[in-house]
């Protein structure tokens, strides 16, 4: 039952969203008569005598709660809390509706800006555990707040995992959370998204927190609790690369997928044997990820690498070009072009170039 008529707000329930009530003025009630006689026998009513039995009733009740309004906003009251409408039996055949609640002062409530930040964690485990794949942060009303969202490979039943959380902003400052519990609501599927839970992160470093490197403690499944001990891997690509990678394959890929004869590197950064069919890890197919291109880049990247200047980028693009896609040559020689003329005022754009042709391959 909500009315906002007649300048005054009106709940069934105890508060209003988004206000804070600063005084309870009094009880007030409005109630209204129908006419004798109205009852006389409801069991025998035509369904046109119902009816127009309801209508008066509505009627009843839209008169009570407009009185109840009245005598509220002649408290000066903003809001009436609790409102209740019943009918009663005035005086033997005669009912009538009665509208009730308390009146109150509101004021609104200024609620602050939140700000929030997502950051794709930038280090991964070999092993088969709970994958930290990406952070959130959230600061609101002066506090900060974090949760992490864990890939669960093998869909266990994990409550909680304690790690610490490496923050690093834009200019390459870090900051080290110890001990974060991050605990789920859901526990035995395949992307676990913990709670926001409060950490000692200043308020302005939320906006301008650029990466995070997650280091696992121990997790409680529930069998036990494991501690992990391993040193996690740095991915090697830039975050920008990362970003795109994971658009194109998925939020747990963490390494561009190769293959140099005897190994094949899965997207998750796994190392698989060469007879191996699919990832030990993620059960990604090793002919899905090969064949997912209709050229393999890797080569080309690993020499355009060796590379110390821009010029010997472009020469190894050339070499390549006739194998790649028409629909990105294109781009792929512009962004050597506007390299090759950075270069000469800017001194070296290797890396800079590298990570673009990166994200033109990781992104078509
Ligand atoms: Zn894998």
């Amino acid at each position: 039952m909500k009315k906002e008529s007649l300048d005054i707000k009106m709940t069934a329930g105890g508060s209003f969203e988004g206000y804070e009530i600063t005084e309870y003025l009094d009880f007030v009630s409005g109630q209204i008569a129908l006419a004798s006689g109205f009852l006389a026998n409801i069991a025998e009513m035509t369904t046109q005598e119902s009816n127009t039995f309801t209508s008066k009733l509505q009627s009843a009740s839209d008169t009570a709660l407009e009185i109840l309004m009245k005598n509220a906003l002649a408290l000066k009251a903003d809001g009436i809390i609790g409102v209740a409408l019943t009918y009663s039996d005035f005086s033997g055949s005669s009912i009538g509706a009665v509208a009730s609640g308390t009146a109150v002062k509101l004021k609104k409530i200024q609620k602050k800006e939140a700000i929030t930040n997502e950051l794709f964690v930038s280090n991964y485990y070999t092993r088969l555990l709970p994958r930290p794949v990406r952070i959130r942060l959230l600061a609101i009303d002066g506090k900060v707040k974090i949760a992490g969202d864990f890939y669960n490979y093998n869909l266990e039943e994990i409550k909680a995992i304690r790690a610490d959380v490496e923050l690093e902003n834009f200019y390459g400052e870090k900051m080290l959370l110890s001990g974060i519990d991050f605990t789920f609501e859901k526990n035995n599927i395949s992307m676990l998204e913990s709670f926001y839970v409060e950490c000692d992160l200043d308020e302005k470093y939320v906006g301008m927190t650029c990466d995070a490197k997650v280091y696992l403690q121990k997790y409680v499944t529930s069998k036990d609790v494991f501690a992990c001990t391993d040193n996690p891997i740095n991915v090697s690509m830039s975050l920008q690369s990362l970003k795109a990678l994971k658009k194109n394959r998925g939020i747990d890929a963490f390494e561009r997928y190769h293959s140099d004869g005897s190994t094949w590197t899965c997207n998750c950064g796994h190392i698989n044997g060469a007879g191996a069919e699919e990832c030990a890890i993620c059960q990604r197919k090793e002919s899905d990820l090969a064949s997912n291109r209709s050229f393999n880049y890797d080569e080309m990247l690993e020499k355009m690498k060796t590379m110390i200047n821009v010029t010997g980028m472009k020469d190894v693009l050339m070499q390549y070009i006739k194998q790649i896609d028409p629909g990105i040559r294109m781009e792929l020689l512009e962004i050597m072009e506007s390299g090759l003329q950075y270069e000469r005022t800017r001194g070296d754009m290797t890396s800079s170039v590298y990570d673009k042709v990166l994200r033109v391959f990781e992104t078509n």
